[in-house]
């Protein structure tokens, strides 16, 4: 008898999404045993003032090259799903339906994948933002993804839950402390914590890349010869971040550290060309960074 994944496997994902408005699983690409696919949450719709605001006039024709116009940026959330024997390791948990109406749709595109969010084995964290962290509880507060291991840095875990963050955050980024607070309580006896340079997992390395939040992860997935590095938002954009990575950027909660972490992370893929797989970049957000000869990066997706 043919089961609801079987249906979905031989239908492929365009009857489904024509009747749900779901996305496709976007990209894929094989390494080593494994599989890494991203899937998409949506976007998000956010001031262009606020991400870029206060940067050289420079930025207008950075932004016309790279195809973004007017006041808003509406960037792609692209989750990677890492899958190898039996683990299917999701790298953040979307926006969950509580943040923003454009973004929130994961669990329809796990569904368009052929999988069901049963079927995830663990979730790992690159940072606790709302499009990263809220996702992880459902609409009554139980785990989105009932038999995962929940793995978090472990200094990205502590900032969300010291009681002195709300006070020093600053008043635009309060809302983000109230969220992660809730959740990373409701879900405190499922988390693990790791450090960096730690393996949380076989085959997959962490590294702090702190800046966009103090505690950020970047993760690098090996298997074989071949590697990828999850960047989630470290290289928030395919814009700025890759033109000018030393500029300091208004979506970087300490702008100067983000600005440095750019700069590591540059240096690790030129000297190893290895596959990036962005959050917030587009087209499913996997590729690579091109070295322009004026300086700078350009990311080509790939
Ligand atoms: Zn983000």
């Amino acid at each position: 008898m043919m089961d609801r994944r079987t249906f979905l496997k031989l239908t492929g994902s365009a009857a489904l999404l024509a009747s749900t408005g779901a996305s496709p699983a976007l990209s894929q690409i094989s390494l080593g045993t494994g599989t890494l696919t991203t899937l998409s949450d949506g976007n998000l719709v956010l001031p262009r003032s606020m991400v870029l605001g206060g940067l050289p006039a420079e930025v207008d024709a950075i932004l016309s090259t790279a195809g973004v116009e007017g006041p808003n940026l509406t960037p792609e959330c692209n989750l990677a799903l890492w899958e190898d024997g039996d683990a299917k390791v999701l790298f953040d948990a979307g926006s969950g339906t509580g943040f923003m109406p454009s973004a929130g749709f994961l669990i329809d595109s796990l569904d368009a994948a052929g999988l069901y969010p049963e079927d995830i084995t663990h979730v790992v964290f690159t940072h606790a933002h709302p499009d990263h962290l809220w996702g992880i509880l459902d609409d009554f507060d139980d785990v989105a993804f009932p038999e995962s291991k929940l793995l978090m840095g472990r200094v990205e875990r502590d900032y969300w839950l010291d009681p002195n963050t709300i006070d020093t955050i600053g008043q635009e980024r309060q809302s983000f402390v109230a969220g992660a607070l809730r959740r990373l309580e409701l879900i405190a006896d499922r988390i693990e914590v790791f450090d960096d340079g730690a393996v949380p997992l076989p085959g997959i390395n962490a590294w702090m890349t702190p800046g966009h939040t103090p505690g950020h992860m970047a993760f690098e997935v090996r298997s074989g010869s071949n590697s990828a590095l999850i960047v989630g938002d470290a290289l928030g954009n395919h814009h700025v971040s890759f033109a000018h990575p030393e500029w300091e950027v208004g979506s970087d909660q300490d702008q100067a550290q983000g600005a440095a972490s750019r700069a590591r992370i540059f240096d690790r893929l030129k000297a190893e060309d290895m596959q990036i797989i962005g959050f917030h970049l587009p087209n499913g957000g996997m590729g690579r960074a091109e070295a322009m000869p004026e300086g700078g990066y350009r990311f080509v997706n790939s």
